[in-house]
């Protein structure tokens, strides 16, 4: 798997663990004067983005809907979209019949035919629109789109994505925090959990480590579980498809090291712990 080699690795001092924590405390602070800062610089220019984008996403809305009762319209006729009546056809490779243009060989026209009724769907244009207007001034890494909603909202202006398709730009942007609550009352429900089964269980075992040739890091490994013979790691994902191999790795990488160091000689085990 991992090529890398551990140069060293051990467990964070207090103190490191402290300065950690205060370095994303304070990385957080100037996220937000920046964002504050920007707002002042580009306030008007932001609003300005705001209503040009008002005017394009509403022509694309109005285009969108018009092409989707089109296109219901050539299911329900079984049309093709160039206009011809849909024909039978069988698959060559599974006999299958299946409904097609008969004219589908004349390239100077569009040819779409829909085997299903197309639902109404906007929401891809709204997915990003607060993270397209900051792109579109060169702003991102620059502002969050969290501030720049609510500098909206402070000026009067409103959520597109709520007022077309009902669906509110600042729960989805919320929604991003909230899984990182979620995944920490998980783990704290892990932690528990595995105290009735381990004599010793380390929860965040903060560590700093440098890969040869790499600067060094750190990184925080969920749960260390350990009797007279064997450790584990545990880690936890709300989702199994968050599943990191590499990360496993690291820590496997970095639990060993510490062992060998301390000469400590247990059986090693990993575990992912997945809520769904
Ligand atoms: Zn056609």
């Amino acid at each position: 798997m991992s090529e890398k080699k551990l140069e060293y690795a051990r467990k964070m001092t207090k103190q490191e663990v402290e300065s950690f924590y205060s370095f994303i405390r304070k990385t957080q602070d100037d996220k937000i004067a920046f964002a504050q800062k920007t707002l002042e610089d580009y306030g008007q220019k932001l609003i300005n983005a705001y209503h040009e984008f008002a005017y394009k996403i509403d022509i694309e809305f109005l285009n969108t809907k018009k092409y989707i009762a089109f296109a219901r319209q050539c299911f329900r006729e079984q049309r093709c979209e160039c206009g011809l009546k849909l024909k039978l056809f069988t698959n060559h490779y599974n006999g299958q019949p299946f409904l097609g243009c008969p004219d589908y060989l004349d390239e100077t026209k569009t040819h779409k035919s829909w085997s299903y009724e197309p639902g109404e769907n906007y929401q891809f244009l709204f997915k990003n629109w607060l993270t397209d207007i900051i792109k579109s001034l060169d702003l991102k890494g620059k502002l969050h789109t969290k501030y720049l909603l609510a500098f909206y909202e402070e000026n009067g202006l409103k959520d597109l994505q709520l007022e077309y398709i009902g669906i509110s730009s600042k729960e989805l942007i919320n929604r991003y925090t909230n899984i990182n609550t979620k995944q920490k009352a998980f783990e704290l429900r892990q932690v528990e959990f595995l105290r009735n089964q381990w004599p010793n269980v380390i929860y965040q075992f903060p560590v700093k480590y440098k890969y040869i040739g790499d600067k060094e890091r750190s990184c925080f490994i969920d749960i260390i579980c350990s009797d007279d013979e064997t450790i584990c790691i545990y880690e936890c994902k709300t989702s199994r498809y968050n599943v990191n191999n590499e990360q496993m790795q690291l820590y496997i990488d970095v639990v060993r090291f510490i062992n060998n160091a301390l000469k400590i000689n247990k059986n090693l085990k990993i575990d992912y712990i997945t809520e769904e």
